[in-house]
């Protein structure tokens, strides 16, 4: 079977092949902004370019991933106002913008190699590359596609007749309905490309451009950097859901009427991972980070599981009793593979080659990584030899990247220094549930299970009495 995607652009799968000539995919994936940790829905979003990366390597392609690390420009707001997020990171810590960049730049390497998500061939900094997005402005500006306000240079998007393709958006619509906001703006999908350092006021960060002293806008930092190491055309850019309607319109937009030339033949994007059926977002500043699951005892990889158990195109609703399931899925998992390290084989029997043939197409169709664990999981239970069994786990784990070639290292729960010692309290809620259901008040043991689990107390019926853990 061909190697298929889900091309966003086209809203319609389609087999994957390089152009002519080529011999590389070219790859730009957007990257974090480094204010605050990375939450575990952002790193979703990187699982599954890493399982995108390492499909097509499965595939034998090679790779030119860039992945970009955003450092100046991003607004709080998608409409050009509002602070700078770095600006705002540093006021709440009473930091420099660079020592912030820098420690939330680390931070996130360390989840995404706790993740064990591979490296990209480089890491581009926004703050790296002034250059460059002054250039591409300057290009949009000989071509036409600019005007001044007086606090930057935009993007003159009704001049682009083909913006609103990508998105399917309907700027009429949009025109009508939202004046607010628009400051100088001709049209709402306008954006800015070079935005003015205010004049009573020296930011942190600015630069000096042919414009006036500022920064470059959120948007062409991406272009300019993917086309720096890409060239014009890129095969994949990726990204999470909610970029396609705003930043990578935009990133089109630059991208294509600088150059005349398509920016991507195949946008990937991935679903949300939703917490209590609402998004997990950064600015909130509620959120769970790789460290904290850590620090609850969780091994990364039943996180990775987790993220692979659905489909990348799919919402995918975070709960502790899912992570928990993970957990025990790969823990069982580990039960069966950790005696076969060591022992691969060559892959020989029609019966192995039909496996790894499938487990092939299951990548290969859109990354289909619940079908490709289903794959994993059936193999175990064939009769095929340990031999054969130990090499396919092998060639599986390249693409689920479950580190399956190690024992599964165990992860212990750090004791919460300010936690108080409610054990005694919680033993006697139990004996109070018990005496509850002695006398068959069901609403008073169900009201008393409840308070324990907000305590994250579980507890477990059995013969023997009610057992208990914190989870
Ligand atoms: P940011 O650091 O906010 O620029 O986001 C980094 C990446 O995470 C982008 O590709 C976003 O689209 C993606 N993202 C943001 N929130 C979520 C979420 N809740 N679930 C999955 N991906 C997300
Ligand atoms: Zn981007």
């Amino acid at each position: 079977m061909a190697l298929t995607f889900y091309n966003t652009a086209s809203r319609k799968k389609e087999p994957f092949s390089l152009l002519p000539g080529n011999d590389t995919v070219k790859m730009y994936c957007c990257g974090p902004t480094v204010y605050h940790y990375a939450h575990i829905g952002n790193l979703r979003t990187y699982i599954f370019e890493d399982t995108l990366c390492r499909t097509l390597e499965y595939y034998g392609y090679k790779l030119n991933h860039i992945v970009n690390i955003t450092d100046v420009g991003h607004l709080t707001s998608d409409g050009d106002t509002g602070d700078d997020k770095m600006e705002k990171g540093a006021a709440r810590e009473g930091k420099s913008v660079w020592e912030i960049a820098q420690y939330y730049t680390d931070a996130f390497m360390k989840d995404w190699h706790a993740l064990n998500i591979e490296e990209p061939t480089r890491w581009t900094k926004a703050t790296d590359h002034i250059q460059e997005q002054i250039d591409l402005v300057k290009t949009l500006e000989e071509k036409g596609y600019t005007y001044r306000t007086s606090d930057g240079i935009y993007f003159d998007s009704l001049k682009d007749k083909h913006y609103a393709d990508f998105a399917r958006l309907d700027v009429e619509h949009l025109q009508q309905g939202s004046r607010i906001d628009m400051g100088e703006k001709r049209a709402p999908t306008d954006f800015a490309l070079w935005k003015f350092s205010p004049k009573d006021k020296k930011r942190l960060m600015e630069w000096d451009s042919p414009w006036g002293i500022g920064f470059p806008g959120w948007h062409i930092e991406c272009s300019a950097m993917a086309m720096k190491y890409n060239g014009p055309t890129l095969d994949i850019h990726c990204g999470g859901t909610d970029h396609v309607r705003v930043h990578h319109t935009n990133e089109i937009a630059q991208s294509e009427c600088a150059t005349g030339k398509p920016f991507a033949r195949f946008w990937m994007h991935g679903e949300f991972l939703r917490l209590d059926g609402n998004k997990m977002s950064k600015s909130s500043g509620e959120f769970l980070t790789v460290s904290v699951l850590m620090d609850k005892g969780y091994n990364p990889m039943d996180y990775r599981l987790f993220a692979l158990t659905s489909h990348y195109r799919n919402y995918l609703n975070f709960s502790f009793e899912s992570l928990d399931s993970a957990r025990e899925a790969l823990k069982s998992l580990h039960k069966k593979t950790d005696p076969l390290i060591g022992k691969a084989t060559a892959i020989q029997s029609e019966e192995a080659k039909k496996w790894q043939q499938e487990f092939k197409d299951a990548i290969g169709d859109d990354l289909n990584m619940p079908r490709a664990l289903g794959i994993l999981n059936s193999i175990l239970k064939t009769e095929l030899s340990e031999g054969e069994k130990a090499a396919l786990v092998a060639d599986f784990d390249k693409v689920l990247g479950l580190k399956l070639d190690h024992p599964r290292e165990e992860f212990v729960k750090k004791p919460d220094p300010n936690a108080v010692d409610d054990t005694a309290e919680i033993e006697a809620l139990i004996g109070q549930r018990t005496e509850a259901r002695k006398a068959k008040n069901w609403a008073e043991s169900d009201r008393i299970r409840d308070l324990l689990k907000e305590k994250g107390v579980e507890i477990k019926d059995s013969k023997d009495g009610t057992s208990w853990k914190r989870v």
